[in-house]
């Protein structure tokens, strides 16, 4: 009973009303935290896991030494490696696909590589109007990690100190 006179008065008063326009009120006046993007983005992590790279040495040597640990690992079949032996002996790709309608971006193939070659970036705006325009070549996948090698190589460093 007693609630119900209570409910009556809390009704005839508009008092959920008010309520509502409090909060309202507060959150016109207080900071806003709507991000305009593209034009303003938020911060990325250094392990943020974005659009993979293929990265070099410093004297232009491709990383890759084709062990397919990558490919072993990958949940979603979405690596494929093909091999040969070069002049020198040494072993290099002659095929490094990746195809990004497959990829879960979990990052085990950057944490199964033994020479940081494949890595995540922290590139996040690309796309592709059709089912092949995500089928990344090893000479796509290079351009990349030539192209953002002083981000990579920072982030990497970044990454390092905070494990
Ligand atoms: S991020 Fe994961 S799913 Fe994507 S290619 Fe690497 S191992 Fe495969
Ligand atoms: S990217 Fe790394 S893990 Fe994959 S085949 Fe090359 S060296 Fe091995």
């Amino acid at each position: 009973m007693i609630d119900r006179i209570r409910d009556l008065f809390k009704t005839f008063l508009l008092i959920e009303l008010v309520k509502g326009m409090a909060i309202t009120g507060r959150y016109l006046f207080a900071r806003k935290i709507t991000v305009q993007y593209p034009e303003e983005k938020t911060p990325i992590s250094p392990r943020f896991r974005g659009l993979h790279a293929l990265r070099r040495y410093p004297n232009g040597e491709e990383r890759c030494i084709a062990c397919k640990l990558c490919e072993a690992v990958c949940p979603a079949l979405a690596i494929t490696i093909e091999s040969a032996q070069r002049e020198d002996g040494t072993r290099r790709t002659t095929r490094y696909d990746i195809d990004l309608t497959k990829c879960i971006f979990c990052g085990m193939c950057e944490e199964s590589c033994p020479v940081d070659s494949i890595v995540e970036t922290r590139i996040l705006e690309y796309h592709g109007e059709r089912r092949g325009d995500l089928y990344y070549t090893k000479e796509m996948l290079l351009a990349i990690g030539d192209k953002y090698e002083a981000q990579i190589a920072a982030d990497r460093a970044s990454d390092a100190a905070y494990r």
